[in-house]
């Protein structure tokens, strides 16, 4: 490495380093807000957080960092791999904001606030009207925003499509989506049909026997030391919505919720949600040496989230494992239900109207559908106003259920109040999941270990080459070193082919 670049990489280092500061302080405060903070706080707090935000743009839009970062990125073969990652996400991230002045910014940072107000008033009133001039103001900056963007070798010929697809997932784009969830769509939509008319009586009613707060901690705990979740670098709290928070280096929290009539909410969060910690607290400390530990995608935190949540969570072995404690802990809501039934409750499939509660199969279809709706937004051939028929006539045809208002239709989701090409992630980590447990599976038999409660050894594993390399590979390329493979949703498909028809005896 010449002298130049040594100095280069220096001020570069030092720039970081204090944005991480500010990116500390304002995740605390994040986490303050949406758990224990008191509601005359919160406007506050608010400022504090725009105060903190504003420094930390400013310290990022220093010319002397631009241009240091833009030389790190010209000289990458100079570097080590890991500041070539930093040097490349440097880059993407000005690509992005170069031609964006900071009156363009703030217009469009107003428009995206004023769609999330016109969102949750919208909702509340279930009319999707009072939402749908908002929305359009959203397409309109997004594709602004687009065209502003300077390209690149990478996104020279991509769609507007492909573009927001790739900024959460780098990659994926159409062409693989399309394919892919046509092909979801081609195994799933018999099978649905055969599970719905499958004479099987899953019995559910035990499920939504009134729990207490205090059993529900006991629970809580008690799920996050069979995960192994460290507590010494990791803690919980509650807010209406579960998320994972990670603090820095040696602090990643977690947050959960109680609802006195389904104890599985609960416990099925802190799974996910610690799926989603593990990820972070056992990555390489070299990732936070070089700024480059929030590289890996949406779908790769979903796919061990989501690894951790259904396939361990929801596996015969994981229920052998707990019912005897699900039973201690609670005695009344668990009287005369047997281990297989909980098994078989955990797993019900029912196809339903609401995203966020829908079970481990019918799941995919929630994101087909925003996914296809989405193009279609974005490509001018749907008019908003007719989103919520468009809307109803999707759920009817995968999923036989219709809604009845728009507050559990089209409004359910905040996502769109900030734009698009979000949801395929989450569907893409099932994806992702199931190709590398077959790998898991076949170096450490997943199931002895789960009925053990030995997750030092699946962490272990997952450390090593799930973990490892997120952060410094590209999607595709990351899945590929783990398993050998490219991606597809095959493996996905068969895993759901086989359990599925099992629990419905088909
Ligand atoms: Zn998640």
């Amino acid at each position: 490495m010449n002298q130049t670049t040594k100095e280069k990489l220096e001020l570069v280092n030092g720039v970081l380093s204090e944005a991480d500061k500010y990116n500390h302080a304002l995740a605390l405060i994040n986490f303050d807000m949406e758990t224990i903070c008191p509601p005359g706080a919160m406007e506050e707090q608010g400022e504090l957080l725009s105060f903190l935000g504003n420094k930390l743009f400013l310290l990022i839009k220093d010319e002397k960092f631009i241009e240091a970062g833009e030389y790190l990125y010209e000289h990458r073969d100079e570097l080590d791999e890991f500041d070539r990652v930093m040097a490349e996400q440097l880059h993407r991230d000005y690509r992005k904001i170069k031609n964006l002045t900071p009156e363009k910014q703030l217009e469009f940072s107003r428009v995206f606030n004023k769609a999330f107000v016109d969102w949750t008033n919208a909702r509340k009133n279930s009319d999707f009207s009072l939402f749908a001039e908002s929305l359009q103001k959203v397409k309109e900056v997004t594709l602004e925003d687009l065209s502003l963007r300077e390209k690149d070798e990478e996104t020279k010929n991509m769609s507007v499509m492909d573009e927001l697809l790739n900024d959460y997932e780098r990659g994926m784009g159409t062409k693989e989506l399309d394919a892919c969830f046509e092909h979801c769509k081609e195994r799933l939509v018999p099978l649905l049909k055969k599970i719905q008319a499958s004479k099987k009586v899953i019995r559910t009613d035990f499920m939504h026997r009134k729990v207490t707060d205090e059993q529900q901690k006991k629970m809580t705990e008690y799920l996050m030391s069979v995960i192994k979740y460290d507590r010494n670098r990791g803690t919980y709290a509650l807010s209406e919505h579960p998320f994972t928070n990670l603090m820095a280096k040696d602090d990643v929290r977690i947050t959960t919720h109680f609802y006195e009539d389904d104890f599985a909410s609960n416990m099925y969060s802190v799974i996910h949600e610690g799926g989603h910690a593990l990820f972070e607290m056992y990555q390489p400390v070299e990732n936070f040496e070089h700024h480059i530990n929030t590289e890996k995608t949406l779908g790769m935190h979903e796919s061990v989230s989501r690894m951790y949540e259904n396939r361990i969570g929801r596996s015969k072995s994981f229920v052998h494992l707990i019912y005897p404690k699900v039973c201690e802990i609670f005695p009344e809501a668990m009287e005369g239900v047997s281990e297989k039934e909980l098994y078989e409750a955990l797993n019900e499939v029912k196809a339903s109207l609401i995203r966020t509660e829908a079970d481990e199969f019918t799941y995919t279809f929630h994101i087909i559908i925003r996914y296809e709706l989405e193009k279609e937004i974005m490509a001018g051939t749907i008019d908003i106003a007719d989103l919520p028929k468009k809307w109803k006539e999707k759920y009817e045809e995968y999923l036989g259920v219709s809604p009845q208002n728009d507050r559990e239709g089209v409004l359910q989701d905040v996502h769109w109040s900030s734009g698009f090409g979000y949801f395929p992630t989450y569907s893409i980590g099932n994806m992702y999941n199931s190709m590398y447990y077959k790998c898991m599976d076949e170096a450490i038999d997943v199931d002895k270990c789960v009925e053990a409660g030995d997750f030092d050894k699946i962490n272990g594993w997952m450390k090593e080459n799930v973990f490892k390399k997120a952060d410094r590979l590209a999607p595709s390329a990351w899945i590929k070193d783990i398993t050998g493979r490219d991606f597809t949703p095959d493996d996905f498909l068969d895993y759901l082919e086989e359990k599925y028809s099992k629990i419905y005896e088909l």
